[in-house]
This record gives structure tokens, C-alpha cells and sequence, in this order.
């Protein structure tokens, strides 16, 4: 192998190195991506389950307890994907 090739080797080599690296940052960082959105998925959920619970107490004359009001902002409506309306536990205004 003359110098010649040796550098296109190595130039290839190194290339090859950045684009692994470059893709495994990126794999990286959909699945942080993705575990935060199955995380807010859950609590978004969880949120809402809470949410039904308490309307129930309330509806079945259960002593008054307080409403929780709407403070958080709902991030799926934010984005335009929440579909519960009046049942999102979360704020649907800015
Ligand atoms: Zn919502």
C-alpha cells in the first residue's frame, strides 16, 4: 500500500467513524425523545384517571372537597392531539 492509499484509507476510515457517531447520537436522542413522550403519555393518563375519580366523589355527594383547578397546561392540546375536551385534567386555555 503506497502513502497515497494509505491516506484515502484513512480518510475513509475516519469518515466512516463520524458517521457512526453522528447516527448514534442521533438513535440516542429519539429514544430519549420517545421515552419522554410514553412519560408524559402516562401521566397525562394517570392525570386524567385522578381527574374522574374526583368527579365521581363530587357527583356522589361525597363531603365537598376542593376542585382542583386547572393550572398545568395540557401539553397534547397544546399540539392539537388531546381529544378529552371538558375531561382533560389539564388546562385546555393559555
Ligand atoms: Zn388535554
Amino acid at each position: 500500500m503506497n502513502e497515497m492509499e494509505e491516506e484515502v484509507n484513512f480518510a475513509i476510515k475516519k469518515r466512516h467513524e463520524r458517521e457512526m457517531e453522528e447516527l448514534y447520537r442521533r438513535s440516542m436522542f429519539e429514544s430519549i425523545l420517545e421515552a419522554r413522550r410514553t412519560q408524559e403519555r402516562s401521566w397525562h393518563t394517570e392525570e386524567r384517571e385522578r381527574q374522574k375519580e374526583k368527579n365521581k366523589e363530587i357527583l356522589s355527594g361525597a363531603p365537598e372537597t376542593e376542585v382542583p383547578q386547572k393550572k398545568m397546561l395540557c401539553i397534547f392540546w397544546r399540539k392539537g392531539t388531546c381529544d378529552l375536551k371538558e375531561d382533560c385534567a389539564f388546562s385546555h386555555t393559555l
